[in-house]
């Protein structure tokens, strides 16, 4: 039977959700155009009033919020509230440049941690659960969200933050942990440690995963199912919209329910703005409903996915978007052709290569050069050079199939590329060093 964290929220029908949403977007456009003078100026620029919108079929008149502007009004420029009333910052890990500083008021983190609530239960945690959350602890929002959203669930909350991996297994054998909470990467390594220990899935109590804050593929989600012997939810946010618990997984495992009471999704064209239909992939926009010290409104966040509102087997409402298949800055392009590095994921673990790899990409003559170097598992090692030159090329052949573009594949030796503990580093563009 599936469990709902606030059943009348996530299974609510879609008419009273839009007017929830209506009435929420109405008063936090009033407060945002009352308080902060960043956005103000923006919509008096765009002409725009906070009369002029009467419910969500006027978000589009608002004008977007984007990165540099976070940058830009960098630290106090968007806050809200008077500081006397924020509790909190965290930060972004700074993955593509300059921290971004998010403010939160007591209330902003009893909703933030609510959400994160809903995502632990979807994945069937109940106060019998021993959560383990190796997520980073500190400024990143991963740790402090899930270890919030545990404690109200009433799991036994395991506050562990990354590293000391070893540490990490006799914990989670010790006490029995049932839900891990961390990067895809670092429950991928998590596994491999357990294994390298000489333990089996036999030896271990967890039923779910969940995990997020990184790009990761289908082959990785099973991959890693396999290893730890459980179900694994995706769960998806970032430090401007409050942090993980945006949105998450249900049983179906087909993309991810959005807390629409919270946040209003929109996809656009990143090139022009425009609003598409569901079902079009373009860059994912939120416009926070309920925050109180940071509320931003059409913030643009780089990712590309899909919306659905497909009826899921789970009985939410909740509409749903895809796994972000990278950022639109995660995109490279080699030679005039996209290239996503979850593409290359998907084809090394389909062809039954380890999820440790990097992408190295440079410009040499003039010309783009893409490395992939890859490490086999075990049991693909070979003494005969030939063997091993010709696994490279048929791997390189199924990258080139996949990507339309031919890469130079390197197998190395098992445990040789370094492994992650939060979010990975999965690309090197040498080219960017160049410019
Ligand atoms: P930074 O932008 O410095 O990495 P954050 O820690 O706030 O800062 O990261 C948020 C970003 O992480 C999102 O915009 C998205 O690109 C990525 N992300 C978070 N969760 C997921 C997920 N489940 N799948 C794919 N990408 C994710
Ligand atoms: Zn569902």
């Amino acid at each position: 039977m599936e469990r709902y964290w606030n059943e009348e929220i996530e299974t609510m029908s879609r008419e009273d959700m839009k007017k929830l949403q209506d009435e929420r977007l109405v008063k936090q456009v009033r407060h945002v155009y009352d308080n902060v003078k960043y956005y103000r100026d923006l919509m008096d620029e765009k002409g725009v009033k906070p009369e002029d919108i009467k419910s969500t079929d006027d978000l589009c008149k608002l004008p977007f919020l984007s990165k540099s502007d976070l940058r830009d009004a960098y630290p106090y420029g968007l806050l809200a509230k008077p500081l006397s009333e924020c509790v909190r910052i965290q930060s972004t890990s700074g993955t593509t440049g300059r921290r971004v500083v998010a403010f939160y008021t007591q209330n902003d983190i009893d909703l933030w941690e609510d959400c994160c609530a809903r995502a632990i239960t979807a994945a069937g945690g109940t106060n019998e659960d021993v959560c383990q959350v190796c997520y980073g602890y500190g400024l990143f929002t991963g740790g402090p969200g899930l270890n919030g959203g545990s404690h109200k669930v009433g799991c036994l909350t395991l506050p562990m933050s990354s590293g000391n991996t070893e540490r990490q297994i006799t914990f989670m054998r010790d006490l029995g942990s049932t839900i891990l909470c961390c990067t895809p990467s670092y429950a991928a390594y998590i596994g491999e440690t357990l294994h390298d220990m000489g333990f089996t899935t036999d030896d271990i109590k967890l039923k779910a995963g969940i995990f997020g804050a990184e790009p990761w593929t289908e082959e990785m989600r099973r991959s890693i199912e396999k290893s730890l012997g459980i179900k694994a939810y995706d769960i998806y946010g970032l430090t401007e919209t409050s942090g993980p618990g945006v949105s998450f997984e249900c049983s179906e495992q087909t993309g991810m329910h959005i807390n629409e009471d919270h946040f209003i999704p929109e996809i656009i064209n990143p090139d022009t703005g425009e609003v598409l239909p569901d079902g079009e992939v373009g860059e994912l926009v939120f416009t926070s409903i309920t925050k109180e010290a940071f509320p931003l409104l059409r913030y643009r966040t780089r990712d590309l996915c899909v919306l659905s509102r497909k009826k899921c087997s789970c009985g939410r409402t909740l509409i749903k978007m895809s796994k972000p298949k990278g950022r639109s800055d995660d995109m490279m392009i080699i030679r005039g052709v996209n290239v996503f590095p979850s593409q290359i994921e998907t084809v090394l673990i389909e062809q039954g290569y380890s999820p440790n790899y990097l992408i190295e990409v440079d410009r040499v003559n003039n010309s783009d050069t893409l490395d992939v170097s890859v490490e086999m598992n075990p049991d693909q090692l070979s003494d005969k050079v030939k063997d091993m030159q010709q696994q490279e090329r048929d791997l390189a052949a199924a990258i080139r199939l996949m990507i339309g573009i031919s890469p130079k594949v390197h197998l190395v030796t098992p445990k040789s590329i370094t492994r992650s503990e939060g979010k990975a580093v999965r690309v090197i563009d040498k080219r960017k060093l160049h410019d």
